[in-house]
């Protein structure tokens, strides 16, 4: 009886196993063959500074909706992506749809595109972007570029001289995900960053959790004395809020101002931002 039923959830689980590999293997298919050119889009999510309560930036999202498969998340596709060697095609085509949209933008709204860890140790992909911004039309200091520490992981070299070029052509350099990598002071420490972002996973804690509450307030202190704007992502709720703006954060992205909208709404949101946001930053 106990072999049989161990032998069965055996057979249960290799069955499982083999629809997951099934399951990544059209994945990749769908990605290379429809993935890119119809199926794909950008949201975007405003970054918002609320001492005078202007947009400052818009970050751009990626969005995979599939015909098979349905929604896919970013955090799965850019790593399949990734693996299947097609990171530099979908990144080209994306960062290509932000640029046309930020040139529909009042001039003093920012654009924020992330870069995947491969990219950022690429010259070739380097190359490219600088060309495509240039090719836009679009004044380089209106784009920052956001990437990772996983990106530096064993290509610290290659990294330094990618950030060291971008940041010649104009473009700033914003360290994503802060804190949950390696390394992050000496990182901060080495490289010139302009901004970080405080990730999310500490600031949704940070009524909660007296560690969270303890990095974020450190974070913000480090930024303020290394000099370095820190956007801190994930806020919620006006309790976050207000916690944070007392704690000295100001630059603020997150679902209690917006998610991550459609690029036809972004001109609409920004005609009635000020009226709309002004009673959550009073109360804040
Ligand atoms: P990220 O760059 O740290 O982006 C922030 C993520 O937090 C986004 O999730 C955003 O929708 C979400 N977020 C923002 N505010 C809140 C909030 O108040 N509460 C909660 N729960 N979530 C919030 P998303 O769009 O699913 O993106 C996840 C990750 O996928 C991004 O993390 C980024 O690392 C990656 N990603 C997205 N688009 C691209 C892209 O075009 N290229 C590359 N290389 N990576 C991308
Ligand atoms: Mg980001
Ligand atoms: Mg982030
Ligand atoms: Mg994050």
């Amino acid at each position: 009886q106990v072999k049989r039923s161990g032998k069965g959830k055996m057979e249960i689980f290799s069955a499982e196993h083999e629809i997951e590999i099934q399951r990544i293997r059209s994945l990749e298919f769908c990605l290379r063959t429809d993935g890119i050119e119809r199926e794909l889009s950008v949201v975007y999510q405003p970054i918002i500074d609320t001492i005078n309560g202007k947009v400052l930036a818009f970050e751009a999202l990626a969005r995979w909706n599939s015909e098979v498969f349905g929604a896919i998340p970013p955090t799965t596709f850019i790593p399949v992506a990734e693996r299947i060697g097609l990171i530099d095609k979908l990144t080209h085509a994306l960062l290509q749809r932000a640029l046309d949209q930020l040139k529909t933008w009042p001039d003093n709204i920012k654009l924020s595109f992330n870069l995947s860890p491969n990219s950022m140790t690429s010259s070739v992909m380097i190359d490219r972007m600088i060309a495509q911004i240039e090719e836009s039309g679009v004044d380089p200091c209106r784009v920052d570029v956001e990437i990772t520490e996983t990106a530096m992981i064993g290509n610290f070299d290659d990294v330094l001289t990618a950030i060291d070029r971008l940041k010649a052509f104009g473009v700033g350099i914003v360290l994503d995900d802060f804190g949950t990598g390696y390394s992050s002071l000496a990182h901060l420490h080495l490289l010139s960053f302009d901004k970080i972002k405080i990730d999310k996973s500490f600031v949704s804690a940070v009524l909660t959790n007296s560690a969270s509450f303890t990095i974020v307030k450190s974070m913000l202190a480090l930024g303020r004395q290394m000099e370095v704007g820190c956007v801190v992502e994930g806020v919620e709720t006006e309790e976050v809020l207000k916690t944070v703006r007392r704690l000295g954060g100001t630059t603020i992205q997150g679902y209690l101002f917006s998610r991550p909208m459609a690029a036809k709404d972004i001109l609409p949101y920004l005609a009635k931002f000020g009226q709309d946001l002004n009673p959550v930053l009073r109360r804040a």
